[in-house]
């Protein structure tokens, strides 16, 4: 039963390509445990249906940068008996009591955080999960390979004390999306470093992990006891550089779509949009596409951002605005409410993710997670 309008826009997520993709990178991991990243609403395909989807395709971990996403997901349901949930960006304050009461796995990065996930326990009445980050050389969160030794002491400390349980100990590469970069060996030869001594110390994690997207499709040395690719999960290449969608079985979840508000006749010599940074060359036809900055689509891509109206691949003429831009139909009239796909698949001859991260000097992922909340999300093969 469908009474609902014909939406302005939308983002299609098809949760049977997700599924795959799950499944795809599971073969490529056959001996890991699977992590899906579902932070940021779930790279802004919807944290929970995403996270449920993966499940279903065989995820027996979540993850999520902040407590706060990590908190939604359970109380969505998720995370009691079906999966677990870890998350990996505190600041002081927490919420790790919460957290704690909720079965998440907390990730500790330094001192500051172990004090007060210690804390937290204690007033709880009960044993955090902790696992340990180090900084293996992405130069970001983790604790330093100089500070490792007093983490991994004071854990063991907790540990005995009944606080916490270490369940895991894990780093993020910084360059793994760049084949044969020379920061790689020397981040797994870290990681190794630290995995032997916590383990010479005493600390049992049950899992170790170091692989994102890039490193769970190219570096299967890297895999341990789990991976978390986040963007392949979605269908989106981490870069074209180490290939696209296809080459890994992947195919792409999100496709955003609009309907044509207007498409009229204008005059050689007309400006168009804000700024008049396009001017028709000749007599011709303009569609109106409704979508804009406002929807998350980036200012950048304005005279670039390619979208594929009545059967051919148009170019956003002129500046992209807050909820609209303008497409130059070259004397093409299709009627208003016409279907303009922005970027999806790319087997209908639409853009991609990629085209839109190419016009706007970015990257995939950016194009994907910032798609805002006034574009409904339209869930298929749930
Ligand atoms: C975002 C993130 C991931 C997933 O990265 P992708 O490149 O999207 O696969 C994995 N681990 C951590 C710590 C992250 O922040």
């Amino acid at each position: 039963m469908n009474v609902e309008p014909p939406l302005r826009v939308r983002a299609e997520i098809d949760l049977a390509a997700l599924r795959a993709n799950v499944r795809a990178l599971r073969a490529r991991a056959p001996r890991s445990a699977f992590m899906a990243v579902v932070k940021a609403d779930g790279y802004g395909h919807g944290m929970v249906p995403c996270a449920k989807a993966a499940i279903q395709a065989g995820a027996t971990w979540v993850g999520t940068a902040t407590p706060q996403e990590a908190l939604a997901l359970r109380a969505a349901g998720i995370g009691l008996d079906d999966a677990r949930v870890l998350c990996w960006l505190w600041t002081p304050g927490g919420p790790w009591r919460a957290a704690i009461e909720a079965d998440v796995d907390v990730t500790v990065s330094g001192m500051w955080a172990l004090r007060e996930v210690v804390a937290a326990a204690k007033s709880a009445g009960r044993r955090a999960r902790v696992q340990l980050k180090i900084d293996t050389g992405l130069g970001r969160n983790g604790g330093q390979p100089a500070d490792w030794p007093e983490l991994v002491e004071h854990c063991l400390k907790a540990e005995a004390e009944g606080l916490l349980k270490v369940t895991g100990i894990w780093s993020h590469f910084a360059c793994a999306d760049e084949p044969g970069h020379p920061s790689i060996a020397p981040q797994i030869s870290v990681f190794e470093q630290a995995l032997s001594y916590a383990d010479e110390a005493g600390l049992a994690p049950e899992v170790r992990h170091l692989a994102n997207s890039p490193a769970t499709l190219t570096l299967p040395d890297t895999h341990y006891d789990l991976v978390r690719p986040g963007i392949a999960m979605y269908g989106v290449s981490p870069s074209p550089e180490i290939g696209t969608p296809a080459d890994f079985g992947l195919r792409p979840v999100m496709t955003l779509a609009a309907s044509l508000a207007l498409v009229k006749r204008v005059p050689g010599g007309h400006g168009v949009s804000y700024g008049h940074h396009y001017v028709t060359p000749r007599d011709t036809t303009l569609g109106l596409v409704p979508v804009g900055y406002g929807d998350g689509l980036p200012r950048h891509a304005s005279g670039k951002g390619p979208v594929l109206v009545d059967g051919k691949v148009r170019t956003a003429a002129g500046r992209i605005a807050m909820d609209q831009f303008v497409v130059d139909l070259d004397g093409d009239e299709p009627a208003a409410g016409a279907e303009a796909v922005l970027f999806g698949p790319g087997e209908r001859g639409e853009p991609t993710a990629e085209d839109w991260a190419q016009a706007a000097d970015t990257i995939a992922y950016e194009i994907v997670t910032r798609i805002g909340s006034r574009v409904p999300r339209v869930y298929v093969n749930e």
